[in-house]
């Protein structure tokens, strides 16, 4: 394999220095180092982050391949900076066996452009009653780390507290989407201001917060890890923050939608912004971008959730929850967080790379700039900004709500364990 010289990128946001790939390491990061015998890429102060990891993706496959493969999935994960995904159990079958994990797994490795880690299902089928086979999915070639029923919750207090006994044994970790299901029932948005004048059905924001309370007192009791997928409400920013001060090990995460967007956008009755949990108040989405700042949300995720036209297209009641977005992610955070002063670039890498990797235990990814390390790196044009062009999506899915919107930043060179898996903007 060649070498490749990135000149001039500012790392992490820093000053600017060269970076050496040499086959699938980098060898050298410096000053003025020689181009010799190397392919060049003029950064020209452009920034150089280590490999996006995602914590939360939904890659459809097998099963919905008409909304996305991972062929596909992954293909959008590289033009949006990524090098690893963790990939959702809601497929059809669902993963909740050794065969399937694998089987996904497998399809990450063929597909090349970025590193798929399989999530296991908690529960058979997704449906909360019977343990899935999380030791089995562990010990399979996947190498399960992380569980969730995501798009469902866990909510038999039995069953979280028996995965979190089952995962402590090999330092696994269960994501919960929280959301009590009676509290839910009919739920079209955020219950609030909005949904009585539109006369939609609302989901309360204390559904997700009595779900995370609960689950972070069942983690220190048991003593394992629990991770918190897409919190939505200032008041679970609150209990996270409680749960933390006790040194209970829980983590969470917020979306990217979740930093930028309100209920006030549902008035338009437009799908798109119809997505599991609901746009919350601007109340939320400041109280959301302060607590990822002071570390009390540990990171981003993107919750990319490809759904065809069909399922998107139709009238508000009938529409599918959800949005894509591996390809717009690291803009909305620019955007949010960056360009408001609220985190700087080494703090995006934290947020978006390095603590990802710890909680998934994802082995060579989120790996500091430095030499020796694995050339998972992804380049940054912070100066860009633009509309969203949905059309130029790699993701086989169009359900954006950023269509049109200026943004932030472009994502012009991927690495995966230095092969170039985006150059100039281009998938190779
Ligand atoms: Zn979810």
């Amino acid at each position: 394999m060649s070498k490749t010289l990135i000149r001039g990128a500012k790392v992490l946001g820093g000053e600017p220095q060269d970076v050496l790939i040499d086959g699938e390491t980098i060898t050298q990061v410096g000053a003025g180092l020689s181009a010799e015998g190397a392919e060049v890429v003029e950064a020209d102060g452009k920034v150089l982050l280590p490999g996006l990891v995602d914590l939360h993706t939904h890659l459809r496959e097998p099963g919905r391949e008409d909304s996305e493969t991972v062929l596909t999935g992954t293909r959008a994960a590289a033009s949006g900076g990524y090098t690893n995904v963790f990939a959702m159990a809601n497929t059809f079958p669902v993963a909740d066996t050794a065969g399937v994990v694998e089987q996904v797994w497998r399809l990450g490795q063929e597909s090349g452009y970025c590193d798929v880690q399989p999530i296991g299902a908690v529960t058979v089928g997704l449906e909360g009653q019977k343990l899935a086979e999380l030791g089995a999915m562990h010990e399979s070639a996947a190498a399960v780390t992380v569980f969730s029923d995501d798009g469902k919750c866990v909510h038999d207090a039995v069953i979280m507290r028996r995965a979190l006994e089952y995962v402590k044994a090999f330092d696994g970790v269960v994501a919960q989407h929280a959301q009590e299901p009676r509290l839910t029932e009919g739920a079209q948005m955020n219950e609030g201001v909005v949904s009585a004048e539109l006369g939609l059905g609302g989901w309360p924001a204390v559904a997700e917060e009595s779900i995370i309370a609960r689950d972070v007192l069942l983690a220190d009791h048991v003593g394992s890890r629990v991770h918190i997928c897409h919190l939505s409400t200032a008041g679970s920013v609150e209990i996270v923050r409680w749960a933390k001060s006790r040194g209970i090990r829980v983590t969470a995460e917020v979306t990217p939608h979740h930093l930028l967007l309100t209920d006030e956008l549902v008035r338009s009755y437009n799908p798109v912004y119809k997505v599991n949990p609901p746009l919350r108040t601007e109340r939320d989405v400041l109280a959301l971008r302060e607590a990822l700042a002071d570390g009390t949300i540990d990171i981003v995720a993107t919750d990319h959730a490809p759904h065809p036209h069909e399922d998107k297209d139709c009238e508000w009641a009938a529409a599918a929850m959800g949005m894509v977005g591996l390809e717009t992610a690291l803009s909305v955070v620019q955007e949010t967080m960056v360009d408001t002063g609220l985190l700087d670039w080494a703090g995006v890498a934290e947020r978006m790379s390095f603590t990802p990797a710890r909680i998934g235990r994802a082995e060579g990814h989120g790996r500091p700039v430095s030499a020796g390390e694995p050339a998972n790196l992804t380049l940054v044009d912070t100066a860009y900004r633009g509309p969203v062009d949905p059309a130029g999506f790699a993701s086989r899915s169009r359900n954006t709500p950023y269509e049109g919107r200026e943004l932030p930043g472009r994502v012009t060179h991927t690495w995966l364990r230095g092969k170039a898996t985006l150059v100039d903007g281009k998938l190779t």
